[in-house]
């Protein structure tokens, strides 16, 4: 078995209580890893790391360019590792083999060596345009880095999360505090584990594994954080919000979502039918823009309702570590009492189950916890199941019978992460695209957002972008320098309005 300390100042320590904690793989129960478990006095030792190597380190005046250089070598580091980290996702988060090894990891990756690129020719001058406003002068902007960022981050999908959250802030030259969910710490340990072999100083990452109530909220609250980035649901947004306000500490907030995918009525459905399942059972929908709301038009509502369900039916349930597995495990009983209560709402309140609905048991997995990949029919947008964030493998069919009728069934959420759209006819597509207020919205596909495209969502699902030049630029205080052109005295029409 595995054992973690917490990552502080560049070195595995115990917590300051002594105490730890242990995660369990949700194919089977069984314990992953023994962790050290993170408390108050731990948030303080790791904000006294990240300052001081903010404040007195080399890091955040490096050279960029520097920097990208000594992030590309952990990227080779990661990228050796990447076969033992997705099978860590796997036992830690319940990860189908095929997800982490094809997807999840080598994804996430991906995004490590982009930001790193990307930040070292980022230009941190940009020129204002000349004014000459009350007088002559030179004026441009430096980008300069926050400075020790607080990161909290949930357990669906950690090890993205983790360099998500990791990369971009310490690739424009911050120093951090990263907070991994008590469910899944174990891949974030193994980020920390292949940075603390690396050159990047002592204390500029720092990981410390503990729970939200009191760790994160002391994170949050602590005066010496320059920058919050948090990502979860959107209940944990709303306190984050309010807990930095007092210090009016900078928050970006990926929160949680509803998307919608809307089939058009002249979409390939050899495609779309396919794709809405791709969008909503990945990674057992347990993801932030799932497409758990799947907008059919009238016409086409039986065809795509039989065939969604004849293909669902032929996907298998099992065990992560299977690579016969299409559906892994859902991540621990919490959920799947949540999910379960979920399904028995949709049927109480009037939606007709096409297909699942049920445990899987049996074959060995009677002590991990696997749902059907279940479809509701006639679901009304109005239904809790339509507009709950349920984070399970339960999709909401709706009927719609105008594309009018769609966007505003689709845009009817306090939601706005993302959404999909399924047409042949690109401009139309394009033309509903327009009407979505979603943060991302995709054109005959789901999931997949290139490192150099920002991420976030409107409405209740965020405040902020991640990723690309716009995660980047999120990562950095903007300090405007107005350097005057009339030095001389009697050019300085301000002697006037003084009297001096
Ligand atoms: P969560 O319950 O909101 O927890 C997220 C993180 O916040 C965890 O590390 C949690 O710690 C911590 N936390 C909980 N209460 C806190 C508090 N009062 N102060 C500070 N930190 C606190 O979310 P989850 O259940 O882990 O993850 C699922 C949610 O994340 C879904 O809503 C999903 O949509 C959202 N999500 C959003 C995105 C996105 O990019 N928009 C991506 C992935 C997931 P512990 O759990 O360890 O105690
Ligand atoms: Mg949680």
């Amino acid at each position: 078995m595995r054992e973690y300390g917490q990552f502080i100042g560049g070195e595995f320590v115990d917590a300051a209580s002594g105490e730890t904690f242990e995660t369990h793989d949700p194919s089977t129960g069984e314990v992953v890893a023994t962790v050290a478990r993170a408390g108050t006095e731990d948030v303080d030792r790791a904000l006294t790391a990240a300052r001081r190597a903010f404040d007195e380190g080399p890091w955040p005046t490096m050279h960029p360019r520097e920097r990208t250089r000594l992030m590309l070598r952990v990227f080779d580091r990661l990228a050796e590792a990447q076969e033992g980290i997705a099978a860590l996702e796997t036992a830690d988060a319940g990860h189908t083999m095929r997800n982490s090894t094809l997807f999840s990891v080598p994804y996430s990756n991906e995004f490590w060596r982009y930001l790193a690129e990307a930040a070292g020719s980022l230009s941190y001058v940009e020129p204002v345009p000349r004014y000459d406003f009350p007088t002559a002068a030179w004026e441009f902007v430096e980008r300069t880095p926050f400075g020790v960022c607080a990161q909290i981050i949930p357990w669906n999908f950690p090890y993205m999360m983790a360099i998500w959250k990791v990369a971009p802030a310490i690739a424009t030259g911050n120093t951090l505090v990263l907070k991994p969910a008590m469910e899944t710490p174990v891949t974030a340990m193994e980020l920390a584990r292949i940075v603390a072999e690396s050159d990047i100083p002592p204390g500029v990452v720092n990981v410390i594994p503990g729970p939200g109530v009191p760790v994160g909220e002391a994170m949050v609250t602590d005066r010496r954080v320059d920058k919050i980035a948090f990502t979860g649901s959107t209940e944990v947004g709303r306190r984050i919000m309010q807990l930095a306000s007092p210090q009016v500490t900078y928050a970006t907030l990926e929160l949680g979502g509803k998307s919608p995918s809307i089939i058009l009525d002249d979409a390939d459905l050899d495609v779309a039918v396919p794709g809405a399942l791709w969008a909503m059972y990945l990674h057992q929908g347990q993801i932030c823009q799932a497409g758990t709301r799947l907008l059919v038009p009238s016409s086409l509502y039986d065809e795509v309702t039989a065939r969604a369900v004849e293909l669902v039916e032929g996907m298998t349930v099992g065990s992560a570590h299977d690579f016969a597995s299409d559906l892994g495990p859902v991540l621990n009983e919490t959920q799947f009492r949540t999910i379960e209560r979920y399904i028995e709402l949709g049927k109480r309140d009037g939606a007709k189950l096409l297909t699942g609905g049920d445990r899987v048991t049996g074959d060995g997995l009677d002590r991990g916890y696997f749902v059907q990949p279940t479809i509701f029919g006639e679901v009304d947008n109005n239904m809790r199941i339509a507009q709950e964030e349920i984070f399970g493998p339960v999709l909401s069919v709706i009927r719609y019978d105008s594309v009018d009728d769609a966007v505003r069934i689709a845009n009817d959420s306090i939601y706005g992460l993302a959404a999909g759209v399924w047409s042949r006819d690109i401009p139309r597509a394009l033309e509903v695209v327009r009407r979505l207020r979603a943060g991302t919205v995709w054109v005959n596909d789901f999931h997949l957002i290139s490192p150099a495209a920002p991420f976030g969502g409107f409405k209740q699902s965020g405040v902020g972008r991640e990723q690309g030049e716009w995660g980047l630029k999120g990562y950095l205080e903007t300090k405007t320098v107005h350097v005057s052109q009339v030095p001389a005295k009697d050019q300085k029409f301000w002697f006037g309005i003084l009297g001096l």
